[in-house]
């Protein structure tokens, strides 16, 4: 069941559950002769009971989840699973990683939409793509509560590619369907664990084949934070923005860096992160957030970048924003992330006051 885990499955006999985990440490703790040597390959055992499990799955899982408890307690020794390490499934990760293995199998996993606006004249110009779970049992599942996790198990790279897959679909037929002078956008975070990941590259490159989206309208959103000081990562994104992959940097102002350290990136936009909008009350931070935003902005469109804000949730933020003459804006005010249906909907309501519409073959069927 894993590189070096097996699973073994027993009908209910005379000994109980622990004797019977006890019987497999004991069997596994002998001595091999492999050539010449003596070899020593002792185990750790998790019990599970069928009778505690709603499916195969679930078995597994408890097995896995007492499992854990085994190698805690020093391995070498068996535990049998009861309810309780269910409640510690959280911090072990155990169970999420296999309920997220579950959700990637299952379809579970789904891409929800967050229009970006152009302040001058409220356009639709893009989307941001953003992951979403729907929970069999849960619901409606946020990224913060399983991203950092499948950063961590490496999950995320299965994950991300489900999410760039999606979103190179979903914007392939906006495009066909909605055929502008400015084509939309779309754009998917990727993190540090997934820029990293050595076939990331050459997977860009086939999905970019693959697709028919006009240059340069696929971004990603990258961290300051996930580049590094990395030369490497320098040019991995000048290669990535040589296949035609637009480049962000989001959360902008989170990390140390500053514009003039990244002048040389070759990424096209600034993602500012929403702390600078600074709504926290204090008249003297909301005058700092502004004077700092307003500087980042003229910096960003002197370095020839695009600027978006994130997180604008009032008609006041946005006034402010276009008085900076700041281009883009993201936010609750303009609207929430959207499932791709309505995500669709709302570029079909707007589209006939958007430039250059009907230029080409649209049916939307
Ligand atoms: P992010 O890239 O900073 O995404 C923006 C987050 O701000 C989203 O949260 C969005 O729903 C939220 N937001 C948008 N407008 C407003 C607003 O006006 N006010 C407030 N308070 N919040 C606003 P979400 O969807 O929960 O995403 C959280 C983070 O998860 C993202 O932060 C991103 O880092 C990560 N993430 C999401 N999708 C993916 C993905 O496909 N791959 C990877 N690697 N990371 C992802
Ligand atoms: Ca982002
Ligand atoms: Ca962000």
């Amino acid at each position: 069941v894993g590189g070096d885990s097996f699973a073994v499955i027993f009908g209910l006999g005379g000994s109980g559950p622990a004797a019977l985990g006890a019987e497999l440490v004991e069997l596994c703790n002998g001595e091999y002769t492999v050539g010449e040597r003596s070899v020593y390959a002792p185990a750790s055992v998790g019990v599970a009971l069928g009778r505690d499990a709603e499916d195969p799955l679930d078995l597994l899982r408890n097995a896995e989840l007492a499992l854990v408890q085994a190698k805690r307690q020093g391995g070498g020794c068996a535990r049998v699973f009861i309810r309780d390490f269910a409640a510690l499934a959280p911090q072990d990760g155990v169970r999420l990683e296999s309920e997220l293995r579950q959700a990637l199998s299952e379809n579970q996993l789904d891409i929800f939409y967050q229009p970006i606006i152009r302040l001058s004249d409220g356009v639709l110009s893009g989307f941001e793509a953003l992951l979403r779970w729907h929970h069999p049992v849960k619901g409606l599942i946020a990224p913060s509560d399983f991203i950092p996790h499948s950063e961590t198990s490496g999950l995320i790279v299965s994950i991300g590619r489900f999410a760039l897959e999606r979103a190179m679909r979903d914007l392939a037929n906006w495009q066909r369907f909605f055929p502008l002078a400015q084509p939309l956008f779309a754009s998917v975070n990727v993190s540090r664990r997934q820029f990293r990941d050595t076939e990331f590259e050459a997977f860009m490159g086939k999905l970019v084949a693959q697709s028919e989206i006009v240059p340069g309208t696929l971004k990603l959103e990258i961290t300051e934070s996930a580049l590094g000081a990395d030369p490497k990562a320098r040019h991995a994104l000048e290669r990535l923005s040589a296949l035609g992959i637009g480049l962000s940097i989001d959360d902008f102002g989170t990390g140390l860096s500053s514009l003039s350290q990244l002048k040389d990136l070759p990424f096209d936009t600034v993602k500012i992160d929403r702390s600078f909008l600074a709504r926290h009350g204090g008249t003297q931070d909301e005058h700092d957030g502004a004077v700092i935003l307003g500087s980042i902005v003229t910096l960003a469109h002197d370095l020839k970048r695009n600027v978006i804000v994130e997180g604008v949730e009032s008609e006041a933020e946005a006034q402010m924003l276009r008085d900076m003459g700041c281009a883009y804006a993201q936010g609750f005010y303009f609207s929430p992330p959207l499932p791709a249906s309505e995500a669709l909907n709302f570029i079909a309501l707007r589209y006939d006051t958007m430039e250059g519409a009907g230029s080409g073959p649209a049916s939307v069927g």
